[in-house]
C-alpha cells in the first residue's frame, strides 16, 4: 500500500494543489458589504480626488504675494473680503490686496493661491471672528501653502486599485470617495467540511466508551470562514463506504466548490476512502515531507476538488494552513496568499527529523529591543489541540537530524497576520 504514496516537499505539494485551483467567477456586491472581499475589476478614477483645489486649513485665502513681507512685529493688514465655510462655492475672485477666510475644504476662491492659517493672524489660533473687518497676517506664505490640488490624491482616469486587491477599509473609503456604491468581487468558496471516522461523536451527543469528540469540523469550518469561505457543514460519515459516499453527495447538492475532509487518509484506513474517492472521482495520496500532517489526499469528485486532511486535530489544521488556506484565497481571487514568515530567535531546544521540516506550535513576542523570539507552547503532539490555542505561530524547524537547539534564529509562519506575495 505505501508504494502508491507519493513523496513530496511542501512546497511542491502546495504549487500542486494551487494549479488545479482557479478563481471563481465576479458577483456584484453593495460596497458595505465589501470587507474582506476580492476586488474581481481594475478601478479607474472616473474624477479627480479632490475634485477641486481647496483649503488644508482654517484660514484666510490670500495671494502669497500681497503677504510676502509679512513678520510678527511687521504684520500686514488686508480686508477681510468674504467668508468660504467648507461645502459653499466660491462667489467672487479674491479682490488683489484683500483675504477670503476659508474654513478646511473650502473651494479656493479665484485668485487665492495660498492659505494663512488663523494661527499666524491675529485671530489667533481659538479662530474666533473678528469685527473689524481686517486681519492682521503675521507670517508669509509661499504659493500653494496650505492648499490641496484637485486630484492630488487620484487623479481622473487613474488606475486606482487593480483586479486582485483584498478589500480592506482604507480601499472601502477609497471606492466611496470615487462613487462606487456597489463593486465587482470574486465569489466566495462554498466550502464543504466533512469528519470521518467511527469513534467520533458530534458535539451535542453523549460520549459513549470508545468514542470522541468530533472537533475538526468546528476548527475546520471556522478556518474556513476566517479565510473567507462559506463553510458547508457536512454529518460525520461512519467509516463506510455508503456513508462517506452519500455525504460527497450532499456536498455536491449544495453546490460545494471544494471539498476538505478530515481523517482516513493514513496508511492504515485509507483503502476505505480510496475506495469512494476513486469510484466518484480522482485522488491521489500523498505523503508530504511535513510533520505534523505527512499523509493527506488530493484530487477531484464530479469535477470539484478535495483535500483529504489527516484525523489529528492539529494535523487537520496545520495541514489546513498550509494547503487549504491558500486554495480558498486563490479561489477568491486573491494575489497575496502566503503567511508572512518572520525569523525569531527559538527560546527551546526543537527535535527535528532529517527527512520531514517540521511546524511546531510556538508563540511569538517581541522584546524591547525589537527582536521577536519563538517560545514553543507545549507538547507537540499531532492531538495536543491546547498548544494549538497558545499559539500564535509556527516555527518551522528545518529538515536535519538531531534537534535545533534553543538561541538558534528560525523561521516562524504567523498565523494571525494577513497574506503577503
Ligand atoms: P485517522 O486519520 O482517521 O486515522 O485519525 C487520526 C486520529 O485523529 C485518530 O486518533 C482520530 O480519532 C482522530 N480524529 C479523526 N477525526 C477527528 C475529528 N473529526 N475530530 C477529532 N479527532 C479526530
Ligand atoms: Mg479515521
Amino acid at each position: 500500500m505505501r508504494e502508491e504514496f507519493l513523496f513530496m516537499e511542501v512546497e511542491q505539494a502546495r504549487e500542486a494543489i494551487l494549479a488545479n485551483i482557479q478563481p471563481l467567477e465576479p458577483e456584484e456586491v453593495p460596497l458595505l458589504e465589501a470587507l474582506g472581499r476580492t476586488l474581481a475589476e481594475d478601478i479607474l478614477a472616473g474624477e479627480n480626488i479632490p475634485p477641486f483645489d481647496n483649503s488644508a486649513m482654517d484660514g484666510y485665502a490670500v495671494r502669497a504675494a500681497d503677504v510676502a513681507e509679512a513678520a510678527p512685529d511687521r504684520p500686514v493688514v488686508l480686508p477681510v473680503q468674504a467668508d468660504l465655510p467648507a461645502g459653499s462655492a466660491p462667489a467672487e475672485p479674491l479682490r488683489p490686496g484683500a483675504a477670503i477666510r476659508i474654513m478646511t475644504g473650502a473651494p479656493m476662491p479665484a485668485g487665492a493661491d495660498a492659505v494663512v492659517p488663523f494661527e499666524q493672524t491675529d485671530e489667533g489660533a481659538a479662530g474666533a471672528r473678528r469685527a473689524t473687518g481686517e486681519v492682521r497676517i503675521m507670517r508669509a506664505v509661499r504659493p500653494g501653502d496650505n492648499v490641496r490640488q484637485a486630484g492630488e490624491d487620484v487623479r481622473r482616469g487613474e488606475l486606482v486599485l487593480q483586479r486582485g486587491t483584498l478589500l480592506r477599509p482604507p480601499e472601502i473609503g477609497l471606492l466611496a470617495s470615487l462613487a462606487r456604491p456597489r463593486v465587482r468581487v470574486t465569489r466566495r468558496p462554498r466550502v464543504a467540511v466533512l469528519a470521518t471516522g467511527d469513534e467520533l461523536v458530534d458535539i451535542d451527543q453523549p460520549l459513549a466508551p470508545g468514542k470522541i469528540r468530533n472537533s475538526n469540523s468546528y476548527s475546520n469550518y471556522a478556518q474556513v470562514l476566517k479565510y473567507g469561505g462559506i463553510p458547508l457543514l457536512l454529518p460525520i460519515a461512519r467509516d463506510t463506504v455508503a456513508e462517506v459516499t452519500d455525504r460527497i453527495e450532499q456536498g455536491i447538492a449544495q453546490g460545494a466548490d471544494l471539498f476538505l475532509t478530515s481523517g482516513g487518509v493514513s496508511v492504515g484506513d485509507y483503502d476505505l476512502v480510496k475506495r469512494v474517492l476513486h469510484e466518484l472521482g480522482h485522488i491521489d495520496f500523498w505523503q508530504v515531507r511535513m510533520q505534523p500532517g505527512k499523509p493527506m489526499a488530493f484530487g477531484h469528485l464530479r469535477g470539484v476538488p478535495l483535500l483529504g486532511l489527516p484525523g489529528n486535530p492539529v494535523s487537520a489544521m496545520v495541514v489546513f494552513e498550509q494547503f487549504a488556506r491558500p486554495a480558498i484565497l486563490k479561489m477568491q481571487g486573491r494575489r497575496q496568499l502566503r503567511k508572512p514568515e518572520i525569523e525569531a530567535t527559538l527560546l527551546d531546544d526543537a527535535k527535528s527529523y532529517a527527512d520531514r521540516v517540521r511546524f511546531l506550535r510556538a508563540i511569538v513576542t517581541q522584546d524591547v529591543t525589537g527582536q521577536f523570539t519563538a517560545r514553543l507552547t507545549g507538547p507537540q503532539g499531532s492531538g495536543i489541540l491546547s498548544s494549538m490555542v497558545r499559539a500564535n505561530g509556527l516555527a518551522i524547524i528545518p529538515k536535519q537530524p538531531g534537534k535545533v537547539s534553543a538561541g538558534t534564529r528560525v523561521w516562524v509562519q504567523m498565523l494571525d497576520w494577513p497574506e503577503v506575495e
